[in-house]
């Protein structure tokens, strides 16, 4: 059956040029055996897609593309030494070549004319990926991954495709309503879950776990809810890449959810090696893990990826756009635009409204906005934090006084994030002189999640592009970075006598290396702890934070007894919007939202914001409870 979208496509274009039309998601695909035609099509598809505003986009039929190896050979011929081409891989079905280079810039060419050139030399439609430049086997695992599953991914596109079209020309007439279901995350951090509503569309909003809990009730989200089926689940929205919002999406695909899941590329690579780290911690644990890799690997081949600002069709009346949230690498805050010009929501995730060392404050600038729903993990009255610069100089100070008394620094790391922001930030206090030339110890997963870092330099702040781009110093390349990728190097990290700094998940010491280390360091008062991320009530951290001085561990049959001598230190730094950048970040919301629903937060949090917000602002507020479904509209 073609769908009534093509329908009205295919009029418009003079007949017998088109051979073959596609979806690929909210993209529509036509193909061509046209030779001509593909190269200059005398502007009608931009006609078309002026006056039905989807993305369409024309390719060659697979069957007037060169052939492999002699197309190979001539991308090979036209690209110059300097863009340091990687692999070059062909999706053959979809007549495209992805070229991988170091260098994009240098790919691309002037105004894009050597794509041009390729496109007219071989007839295949080319796409420039950066290669990583820290090589990791888990990002080509995921790359792979696509790859390989072409044919599938195709199918898959296509499908999505239709659903999002189906009654294309009908979709006004129904009556419109948006509700959306707390199935987590209320009043509380942790397993961020919401449900969205419509006639048309059911939309997850994010699907994390709470890793402090004590019981599995506590840390899973409630998708036992009534209004949670998984069989008409449409799709699936990842804010970002930490556990909190992304651990149990592969879950959903243990259970059978074969529909698609929206999210930056960034977050994509991120989330799927938190996941897969998230199923070793629980085999060492001697648990069975709730998924394996291979629904970790389904994820990854459902996934579609937008960029920031760009606008996708995700349901036939929900159209969504990310923006940049300030708070992790590729971390988005998801607008919603609903129905046909119903209602436009914000749900803001995890955000960050100021600028870091590694990344640009959270986008306030909006088409249109009615509903905010933010988070108030630091939403307290009392949750103001000093100006980052003042907490740099206090990283500083601390790692300096470590290093004069041959001490070592460990600091845990939620893997992404904090653990990347620290080595931008080190970087510069070493070239400052600020601070020793020390080791700079990563492991494991925080050198993958780095890894990702250097395959997206443009998801991170102006300053930063700048040093890697321009000046050529990428942070994450210094010299005295060294991973930590085995048993063996932990324990030669640990005897040897030297000063260094020690990057390690997980950041509340609840499993991971960073326990490990915790472990062998407590017992040294010339070492130092430095915590740098929440610490989930009920954590390792946050009782060492409370200042408990005596742990006692499970060690096989017998008791470890660890008591603590190093140095704690809590750096008041975020990757969250203190209770200030809250405020100021509805203040600069343009338009100003007439309602906002409060979540990721402690109760009384939660609570405090949302009096605040709506005292100073006179904006309707709410902190609504786990299972509470709200009407919107
Ligand atoms: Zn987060």
């Amino acid at each position: 059956m073609t769908s009534e979208i093509i329908k009205e496509i295919l009029k418009c274009i003079p007949e017998g040029k088109i051979s073959d039309v596609n979806f690929e998601g909210a993209n529509i695909v036509l193909y061509t055996k046209k030779k001509d035609f593909f190269l200059d099509n005398g502007g009608i598809i931009k006609g078309i897609v002026d006056t039905i505003k989807k993305r369409i986009e024309l390719r060659p039929d697979p069957s007037i593309c060169m052939e492999q190896e002699k197309a190979e050979k001539t991308i090979k011929k036209l690209m110059p030494e300097e863009a340091k081409l990687g692999n070059i891989i062909f999706d053959v079905q979809r007549s495209i070549v992805i070229i991988e280079s170091e260098k994009p810039g240098m790919a691309i060419g002037k105004d894009g004319e050597l794509l041009q050139e390729i496109k007219k030399k071989t007839l295949w439609v080319p796409i420039i990926r950066r290669t990583p430049t820290i090589r990791s086997q888990l990002i080509e695992n995921i790359r792979e991954v696509l790859y390989q599953n072409n044919d599938y991914r195709r199918k898959f596109l296509h499908k999505t495709g239709e659903r999002i079209y189906n009654g294309w020309l009908r979709r006004q007439k129904k009556e419109e309503w948006i509700r959306i279901t707390y199935l987590g995350s209320a009043r509380e951090v942790g397993r961020s879950c919401l449900l969205l509503q419509t006639p048309e569309s059911r939309v997850l909003l994010d699907c994390g776990i709470n890793a402090g809990a004590d019981s599995q009730e506590e840390m899973y989200p409630y998708l036992e809810a009534p209004e949670f089926n998984i069989s008409q689940l449409d799709a699936v929205i990842v804010s970002h890449a930490h556990l909190d919002h992304s651990a149990l999406i592969p879950y959903l695909f243990k259970f059978g959810y074969r529909g698609p899941v929206y999210c930056t590329p960034p977050t994509r690579d991120m989330m799927a090696l938190l996941q897969l780290d998230f199923v070793k911690i629980q085999r060492e644990d001697g648990k069975e893990p709730i998924y394996t890799s291979d629904d970790v690997k389904e994820m990854v081949k459902h996934t579609i990826t937008l960029e920031y600002d760009e606008v996708a069709d995700v349901t036939p009346d929900v159209r969504i756009t990310l923006y940049n949230a300030g708070h992790i690498l590729g971390s988005a805050m998801v607008h919603l635009h609903i129905g046909n010009g119903l209602h436009n929501l914000l749900y803001s995730a995890d955000t960050k409204y100021a600028k870091t060392s590694m990344l640009s404050p959270a986008i306030t600038q909006f088409p249109r906005l009615e509903t905010l729903l933010i988070e108030s993990t630091y939403g307290g009255k009392d949750n103001v934090m000093p100006p980052t610069t003042e907490a740099d100089e206090l990283l500083g100070k601390m790692i300096g006084e470590t290093i004069e008394r041959r001490g070592k620094v460990l600091i845990p790391v939620l893997g992404s994030g904090r653990a990347q922001e620290i080595i931008v930030l080190l970087e510069r206090l070493i070239r400052e002189k600020k601070v020793p030339d020390v080791p700079i110890y990563v492991d494991g997963m925080v050198w993958d999640i780095t890894a990702i870092h250097t395959a997206y330099p443009e998801y991170l702040n102006n300053d930063v592009r700048q040093q890697i781009f321009t000046r050529d110093n990428n942070p994450f390349l210094m010299p005295n970075i060294k991973r930590i990728g085995s048993q063996k190097e932990r324990q030669q990290l640990l005897e040897e006598t030297g000063s260094c700094v020690v990057l390690a998940t997980s950041g509340m010491l609840v499993g991971g290396p960073s326990v490990q280390y915790f472990k062998a360091l407590a017992n040294n008062e010339r070492n130092t702890l430095i915590f740098s991320s929440y610490q989930a009530e009920g954590s390792l951290g946050s009782r060492i934070q409370r200042g408990e001085k005596e742990f006692v561990f499970r060690n096989g049959s017998g008791n470890e007894v660890v008591s603590v001598k190093m140095e704690v230190v809590k750096l008041e730094i975020t990757g969250h919007s203190d209770r200030k950048e809250l405020m100021n970040f509805v203040y600069k919301c343009n338009p100003r939202p007439k309602r906002i629903l409060i979540n990721h937060g402690e109760n009384s949090r939660a609570l405090n914001l949302a009096s605040s917000l709506h005292n100073q602002y006179k904006i309707e507020t709410l902190a609504p409870r786990n299972l509470d479904a709200i009407r919107i509209k």
